[in-house]
């Protein structure tokens, strides 16, 4: 360990602020440190790790496609990347998939197909893409500009132009900015993650979708934390009862392995021709057969066991001591403690659960299939430290 910590001070870039922990091994909701020490993993590696750690079934679906081929570029057909692209739009409503490799790039790709669509529709002058502040949509300069957060843009200027940025859940405030700016589409995160798991109330998301429709504005749903079972439903959207024109998804649905999706809906699904877009990992089947493994694993019945898990942690948090509010949908809770956030994380890691944060809050993001003793145990030490 401390020769792995001046290693990486002295070679890795010096952007993240790390825990001081190792993890070597775990399995499942399970963690082990260098020292053998166990940890119940409440975070799951920023909701990457949909079936926890070293998960059976991901690591026969990798292994037995890392014996056939590992990568053939987009030149050639393989299989995982066309069976996995049937069932997210089997799961979806979406129409067509391009596959990249992070969130940040699914959401680049949603933004091109919405400037190509709104610039032949409409004209060049409709390009501005409408984001909400405290948003969070990734690290590329286009990203960062969508990101309506300024502390992230801050000695990175000039960002990519025409983004503009309207409040959560002031529906007229955006209509009216809406009205100014020539749009080509909307995008947002029905639950903000980083932002601190600050769900959209139900009337700004549905207000959304039927501005878009009525404007013909393309309407984006980042996907990236709140897909693939996150929320309770396989996509956040569907919690809303409203199917955007296109949808961005990473994190969770590759297990561990990096992937990201563009979706796109009915409206878009022809506006990507020969040579728009492109990716040389995009569609690796070793990725797409992880993916395979965990989105064929989120059916009604798993989902029916997120929601009853969600329900247990929301009410056994609030009104607890030390417990301002909790917040968030599915299995991806925000905390609002009494105690600073961070030193929350830090003593619930000493007891032996990690958790993260977002903004002011302690952030849960566990494994969809937690096993509900895990769990109880994992909050118990919640409350206590939030005491
Ligand atoms: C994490 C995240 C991203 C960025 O994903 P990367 O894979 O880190 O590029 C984008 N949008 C949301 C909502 C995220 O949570």
């Amino acid at each position: 360990m401390e020769n792995i910590k001046e290693l990486d001070a002295q070679y890795i870039a010096h952007t993240y602020a790390r825990f001081p922990l190792e993890i070597v091994s775990g399995k499942g909701s399970l963690v082990y440190d260098e020292n053998g020490k166990e940890y119940i993993d409440l975070g799951t590696g920023i909701a990457v790790n949909s079936f926890g750690v070293a998960d059976d079934e991901w690591i026969a679906a990798v292994t037995a496609q890392l014996a056939k081929v590992q990568h053939m570029s987009n030149l050639y057909y393989t299989e995982p990347c066309a069976v996995l692209a049937k069932m997210l739009c089997e799961k979806s409503g979406m129409k067509k998939v391009f596959f990249g490799n992070s969130g940040a790039e699914a959401n680049e790709g949603i933004i091109k197909a919405a400037r190509k669509y709104a610039a032949e529709k409409k004209g060049p002058e409709y390009y501005t893409i409408i984001t909400l502040r405290n948003s969070f949509h990734g690290r590329t300069l286009t990203t960062l500009a969508a990101t309506g957060q300024d502390k992230f843009h801050q000695l990175f200027t000039p960002l990519t132009p025409g983004f503009a940025y309207a409040d959560a859940n002031d529906l007229e405030g955006l209509k009216k900015l809406a009205a100014e700016v020539k749009p080509a589409g909307i995008l947002i995160e029905c639950v903000q993650g980083e932002g601190g798991v600050l769900p959209l109330t139900a009337e700004f998301v549905r207000g959304i979708a039927e501005l878009c429709a009525a404007e013909d504005i393309v309407f984006m749903v980042d996907e990236v934390q709140t897909g693939n079972g996150r929320t309770g439903k396989c996509y956040a959207y569907q919690n809303f009862g409203v199917l955007p024109d296109a949808v961005s998804t990473a994190k969770g649905l590759g297990g561990g392995l990096p992937i990201g999706a563009v979706m796109l809906g009915e409206k878009l699904q022809d506006v990507f021709g020969p040579g728009d877009h492109g990716s040389t990992f995009g569609g690796n089947p070793i990725a797409c057969a992880g993916a395979i493994s965990v989105l064929s694993r989120i059916d009604e019945r798993l989902l029916e066991l997120v929601r009853r898990k969600s329900a247990y942690i929301f009410s056994s948090l609030n009104g607890a001591e030390g417990i301002e509010s909790v917040a968030g949908m599915g299995l991806m809770i925000g905390i609002k403690t009494v105690k600073p956030a961070g030193e929350v994380v830090k003593v619930c890691m000493d007891k032996g659960v990690l958790c993260l944060t977002a903004k002011d809050k302690v952030r849960l993001l566990p494994a969809l299939n937690i096993p509900q003793e895990l769990l109880e145990k994992a909050i118990g030490v919640i409350k206590e430290v939030c005491k």
